[in-house]
């Protein structure tokens, strides 16, 4: 088997790993190759979830998040260093991400991702991976991708629970979430575990691998909750909501 037609040796070499997998092999890393993947919000899920989608060699990341480096977030933001803290989290992310993997294209984007931008930044690409925290940033990103029919992965973490859900088509994000819920918490608040952020975090790049390479079965309208403290793991199925804002008839 040779990949030299699609791979230069040091890619080969890179990713060779990948192309030993039955699953991934020549034609699945050639499909990473392609992949224009969108990261909305470089966080606690974003980092890890961009660090192993660079490595894993995704052609195209863009990335999108406004907020700065803070000392805070350096307990569980893998992506950035001490030196970083009050740099742009995009900028930063780009220097890391391109040391990483020179065969990336990294996009940053210093923006806040809304109703009114996300249908620009999310057109164009094959993916979008959400781990933002707050519910109005997650509804624009569900309405923009079942609107242009972009397959979504959806993370979230909270204290020790976590969970992670892929989307394409319906059921859609908004028939789990219909509403800002009341009690809606965020971890400024109430704390969440670092290393929980690089469990869900890397779910969510695994789950975007299996999407692109076409590799198993996909979390396509299934539901991940990871109880950390308990050390266990459910999968739940999403049932589609018929009067669901977005996707409801
Ligand atoms: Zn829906």
């Amino acid at each position: 088997m040779s990949f030299s037609a699609q791979f230069s040796d040091e890619e080969v070499e890179r990713y060779a790993r990948h192309l030993v997998l039955r699953e991934i092999g020549g034609p699945g890393q050639q499909a990473l190759k392609a992949a224009r993947v969108l990261i909305v919000g470089a966080g606690g899920l974003g980092a890890p979830a961009a660090l192993y989608l660079a490595a894993a060699g995704v052609g195209e990341l863009v990335i999108v998040d406004a907020d700065i480096v803070a000392l805070s977030n350096l307990q569980r933001q893998v992506l950035f260093t001490t030196a970083d803290a009050g740099v742009a989290k995009v900028e930063a992310a780009a220097v890391r991400l391109a040391a990483l993997n020179a065969n990336v294209s990294i996009i940053p984007i210093a923006q806040m991702l809304t109703e009114a931008n996300a249908r620009d930044l999310i057109g164009g690409c094959d993916l979008v991976l959400d781990g933002t925290d707050d519910f109005a940033t997650r509804f624009a990103v569900n309405a923009a991708c079942v609107a242009q029919d972009v397959a979504l992965v959806s993370g979230a973490i909270g204290r020790w629970t976590g969970q992670v859900g892929v989307f394409a088509g319906r059921p859609c994000y908004r028939c789990l979430v219909p509403e800002i819920p009341p009690d809606a918490e965020t971890c400024a608040a109430v704390g969440v575990v670092g290393a929980l952020a690089g469990a869900i975090g890397s779910m969510m790049a695994l789950e975007a691998v299996k999407l692109i390479a076409g590799a198993g079965q996909p979390l396509t309208g299934r539901l991940l909750i990871f109880d950390a403290l308990a050390a266990e793991a459910r999968t739940v199925r999403i049932g589609a909501d018929p009067h669901c804002a977005v996707c409801g008839g």
